[in-house]
């Protein structure tokens, strides 16, 4: 009998933090898991989203979980700052977010939430993963949850298209 194993390799170009190794471990390895047991087209953008709407969700989890009250303290403070310059238009019944502030540079009070970063590279992974937890409360408090996942989605398919993140 043949044993089938299955690898996951990850490479960062740059030392990142143990909390934070844990973290990004986990969403890859929600995709890795998500893939194999359902294959699901992810060259099409809208499914790819829907799957990075999963997967952050779950990392959001896990950044709350480590970040504690803290967390929740830095990521309100984010969530204002957000909600001042957001751009939403009404189309029918649902609104779609059209703009959204870009992420701010890397809060040194993060340092105080997850402990010191590792590298430069590491900054830029917990400013963009933030800002993105941010956005998705946003979502979740000022819009009705029938169209949460539908926005949050849409938000993700913007950053790729923009090529904000990758
Ligand atoms: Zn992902």
């Amino acid at each position: 009998m043949q044993r089938e194993l299955k690898w996951m390799l990850l490479l960062a170009h740059a030392p990142i933090s143990t909390s934070w190794r844990g973290i990004i471990l986990a969403h890859e390895g929600f995709h890795a898991y998500d893939f194999l047991s359902k294959p699901y087209d992810w060259n099409d953008p809208k499914t790819f989203a829907e799957h990075e709407v999963q997967a952050h969700t779950l990392q959001n989890g896990l950044m709350s979980e480590a970040g504690g009250e803290a967390y929740q303290k830095y990521l309100e403070k984010e969530v204002e700052r957000l909600r001042k310059t957001i751009v939403i238009r009404k189309e029918g019944a649902d609104s779609y977010v059209k703009s959204y502030p870009n992420r701010s540079v890397y809060n040194v009070e993060l340092d105080h939430v997850f402990g010191p970063t590792e590298s430069e590279f590491e900054k830029d992974i917990r400013a963009t993963h933030t800002w993105i937890h941010a956005v998705f409360s946003l979502i979740e408090k000022d819009f009705p949850s029938k169209q949460h996942l539908h926005l949050k989605r849409e938000f993700l398919v913007s950053l790729y298209r923009d090529a904000k993140i990758k």
